[in-house]
């Protein structure tokens, strides 16, 4: 099988104005940094111990920040992990998964391994998917909302309506959730098919930390308890990731900077002339007038801004950039405009 692959992590990352990964411009909350080396020690001899199997203050914290009882949260090592897991859980061999083609392809690749059959459903023109049946009857579906790499969201109705027609399991992928306007986790209390997932590598600049987790049902949290390792979170990341959903004016002040950045950044790229689809993640899917993506990538990469260029010919007439800072999405603006 081909194997997923990443965005580009350069090795001289500092020289780069890195806007391919929709990694955070801020750093994370002062507050983890503390909660870190705390949790290290003087001499890290707390590392000789194992972590907290069950990771129970992170599903406090996180289930007091949501509103959900702790048993309806599962911890991850990223939310790849707990997407991972869900395939691994519920769609055996030969089995279903469905996901929106454009999405996260990653699923294709979590299914693959599990020898899962995938299906992918278009998108219509104004953002709904093509030809869902009445009842679809893949084992889970991924529904990744915001959308990555466009930056739309699905409509709560809508969510709610394709929650109905599941007859197995909806995954509602939430990673940039915290910059959009809505989410779906009511739909978490209302459908019994409904998980959501989040992440902790946007909205609260950990990605290097690998932190995700899902809300579920309890026995859906109890089937992928069973599967997962059982120390999947590090002592440093649980003592980070507390630190960070406790801190919710630091992160509350980040999202806002970057969705400000995020219109200002779409306003300026349309006055010169580009599409960009409204976006609620922290990144904008923009095409130049001339729809050649490959062109203003090659410009961008030779001034030392990474930004990603999709190969799937859908999408090859533009470039996901993610926000970064101000001053990052000043110079980029710039450069484009150079670039012509
Ligand atoms: C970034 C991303 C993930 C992975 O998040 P991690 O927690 O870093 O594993 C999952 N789904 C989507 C749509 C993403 O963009």
């Amino acid at each position: 099988m081909k194997g997923y692959v990443p965005g580009y992590q350069p090795p001289d990352i500092a020289s780069w104005i890195k806007l391919n990964t929709n990694e955070n411009p801020y750093p994370p909350s002062p507050k983890v940094v503390e909660a870190i080396l705390a949790e290290l020690g003087p001499d890290g001899a707390t590392l000789r111990t194992y972590p907290s199997a069950s990771s129970q203050k992170l599903r406090e914290a996180a289930g007091e920040l949501y509103g959900f009882d702790p048993s309806r949260i599962i911890m991850a090592n990223g939310s790849d992990e707990v997407l991972n897991n869900l395939i691994r859980a519920c769609a055996g061999e030969g089995e279903e998964i469905g996901y929106v083609h454009p999405s996260y392809s990653y699923y294709a690749t979590l299914a693959e391994i599990q020898g899962a059959r995938v299906r992918t459903f278009g998108l219509t023109d104004d953002f709904r998917i093509k030809d869902f049946p009445e009842r679809y009857e893949g084992k889970l579906f991924f529904l990744t909302t915001p959308n990555s790499p466009l930056g739309f969201a699905f409509p709560v109705a809508y969510i709610e309506e394709l929650a109905q027609r599941c007859t197995g399991l909806l995954v509602v992928d939430e990673a940039y959730a915290d910059f959009a306007d809505c989410n779906a986790l009511e739909l978490v209390k209302n459908y019994e098919n409904v998980v959501v997932t989040r992440t902790l590598s946007k909205s609260y600049a950990l990605a290097g930390m690998r932190l995700g987790l899902a809300i579920a049902r309890p026995e859906i949290v109890a089937a992928l308890d069973k599967i997962r390792d059982h120390y999947n979170l590090d002592r440093l990341a649980q003592a980070a990731c507390i630190a960070a959903l406790k801190d919710q004016a630091y992160f509350a002040d980040c999202c806002r900077r970057i969705c400000e950045t995020r219109e200002w950044f779409t306003h300026e790229l349309r006055g010169i002339g580009y599409d960009v689809i409204p976006s609620q993640g922290n990144f904008v899917f923009a095409a130049p007038p001339d729809r050649d993506g490959r062109r203003v990538y090659d410009g961008l990469y030779a001034r030392k801004i990474l930004v990603r260029l999709l190969s799937d010919p859908l999408l090859a007439h533009g470039l996901r950039i993610s926000i970064g800072t101000r001053g990052e999405m000043e110079r980029t603006l710039a450069a484009i405009t150079e670039i012509g």
